[in-house]
């Protein structure tokens, strides 16, 4: 058994069993999800008298918005990776355990939480925050996971709908001039070895990526809240699951509105809203109930398409082309967790502008062959 493991293990054996005063006099936060949301939510109870307990099934928090740099092996993934357990060294009050949520029972108030290779444990909570993020949805056709793994977005009748429509026709023109083939408002029936079949069409490819789509991870389900069409939790005013008190959900998973429209779901939104439900237990455990809302603050949003263009939309502010792509690269790189992860991608990305060549193209497993 590693190190790693042994730790929170062992630590958290004073948890099992139900909670009463006599076995845990400080009050226990425990957060599920070390993303983004859950990460905020943590570093905001940094001076809470109280544990906080993260718990994630992967030892390390991934920077979403650079995945599709992994995946198309510009960088490596130990680049935009980071070790929660390193996020949150210097947190006295903070514990990071390795683990699945299996369950959650809000009569007990325990989650049940699975150690790789060593059994479930009930984890009792005072205070619970679900920040579990989102699932690719294959819409009913899970079979098409097999052949087009997922990179999670938003869907719907042109590309980045999301963003004006001006700014949306200027990236589908972008991506006509770099050979791409731009098609929507097609129906895609089938995904398979050969590739996609779609509009009724076979399109021949060895390469299929799934992008269309997403769905609340299955610790959803478990809290019995309303959800919305996407199976994220419809929560209240104050990010909380409405007649549960003290359980919150934060980020992706939740599903916020605000004057009328969606709160999206992107690292600001969650990172807000993690912090914010931090900040709100810190006051309650300090006996005070300020009751004031969660607000989005929304910064504007960008996106980028191959080397040399982005486009970014603040308000009514609009931006595109090469001094965007300039833009992007900084924030990115800024918003990177670690100092080591900042230099990395920064001299990765130097190094592929003036060379052409992708700095992690490696192929781990052999591929298949009909001997083996
Ligand atoms: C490919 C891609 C590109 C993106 N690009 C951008 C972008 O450019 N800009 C932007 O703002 N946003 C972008 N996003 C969206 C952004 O990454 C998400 O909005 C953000 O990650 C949401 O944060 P979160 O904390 O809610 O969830 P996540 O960051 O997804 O974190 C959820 C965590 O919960 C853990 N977890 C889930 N279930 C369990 C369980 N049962 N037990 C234990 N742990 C569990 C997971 O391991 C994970 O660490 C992108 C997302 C993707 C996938």
């Amino acid at each position: 058994m590693s190190a790693m493991l042994a730790e929170p293990a062992e630590k958290l054996a004073v948890a099992d069993g139900p909670h009463t005063e006599q076995t845990r006099a400080q009050k226990r936060i425990v957060i599920i999800g070390g993303g983004f949301a859950g990460i905020a939510a943590a570093r905001a109870l940094k001076r809470a008298d109280a544990e906080v307990v993260l718990i994630d099934r992967r030892n390390h928090h991934i920077f979403q918005p650079l995945l599709y740099q992994a995946a198309t092996a510009v960088l490596a993934p130990s680049e935009i990776a980071a070790p929660i357990r390193q996020l949150a060294v210097k947190q006295r009050n903070l514990t990071v355990v390795l683990a699945e949520v299996t369950g959650v029972d809000l009569n007990s108030r325990t989650v049940d939480a699975s150690y790789p290779g060593l059994g479930t444990r009930k984890i009792p909570f005072d205070f619970l925050v679900v920040a579990t993020g989102m699932l690719p949805s294959y819409f009913g056709h899970d079979e098409f996971a097999r052949h087009a793994p997922g990179l999670k977005s938003l869907n719907g009748n042109r590309v980045l709908p999301s963003f004006a429509e001006t700014l949306s026709k200027k990236v589908t023109q972008r991506l006509e001039k770099l050979g791409i083939k731009v098609m929507t408002g097609v129906k895609v029936e089938k995904v398979d070895e050969q590739g996609v079949i779609a509009g009724g069409k076979r399109i021949p490819s060895a390469t299929v990526l799934w992008t269309a789509g997403v769905a609340a991870s299955a610790i959803v389900k478990m809290l019995g809240a309303k959800t919305d069409r996407a199976g994220r939790v419809t929560v209240g005013p104050c990010l909380d699951v409405p007649d549960v008190p003290g359980v919150f959900v934060v980020g992706d998973t939740a599903s916020v509105m605000q004057d009328g429209r969606p709160v999206p779901g992107v690292a600001q939104a969650a990172i807000q809203q993690g912090r914010y439900v931090g900040r709100l237990i810190c006051e309650r455990l300090k006996g005070r109930d300020p009751r004031r809302p969660f607000r989005y603050f929304d910064k504007g949003n960008m996106a980028v398409v191959g080397k040399n263009f982005a486009i970014l939309e603040a308000g009514r502010f609009h931006m595109s082309g090469f001094l965007t792509w300039l833009i992007w690269a900084f924030i990115h790189v800024a918003s990177l967790p670690q100092l080591q992860n900042r230099l990395q991608v920064e001299t990765q990305w130097l190094w592929s502008y003036f060379t052409g060549q992708r700095g992690s193209r490696l192929i781990s497993e052999a591929p298949r062959t009909a001997a083996n």
